[in-house]
């Protein structure tokens, strides 16, 4: 989508902090980090949010948890990280394209505010 935020940044028109790419996946730093890891993962196809994606995003929604996990293995924070997608403004979805948050290196608690 042209005027998407994530699309631009996975096209390299806004600057970000990759951490990894493969073919349907993209991953980069949060510019507003919660933790010592704060890496947002996306799929490359553009994907408003959880709610409106459809039985053909099944894989790829697998997909972005597997990169988080693979992330989360390579920074050695296996001891506890959370993934989470924020659904919808009230749960403070911000970028209408579909991320998975990975965060970790801290303590993280429960539930979540
Ligand atoms: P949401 O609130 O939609 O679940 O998550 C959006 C996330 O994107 C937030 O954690 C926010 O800090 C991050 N974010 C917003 N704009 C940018 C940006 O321009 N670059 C990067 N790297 N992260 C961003
Ligand atoms: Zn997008």
């Amino acid at each position: 989508m042209p005027d998407c935020l994530f699309c631009r940044i996975m096209r390299g028109e806004v600057p970000s902090k990759k951490i990894y790419e493969d073919e349907h996946t993209f991953a980069f730093e949060d510019i507003n980090p919660q933790g010592p890891t704060h890496v947002l993962i996306i799929p490359k196809k553009h994907i408003a949010g959880l709610k409106e994606a459809t039985a053909d995003d099944t894989e790829l929604i697998g997909r972005c948890h597997l990169t988080a996990a693979r992330i989360a293995k390579e920074r050695s924070i296996e001891d506890g990280y959370r993934t989470v997608l924020n659904v919808g403004p009230r749960a403070g979805q911000s970028v209408f394209h579909l991320h998975v948050h990975l965060i970790g290196g801290r303590t993280l608690h429960w539930p979540p505010g």
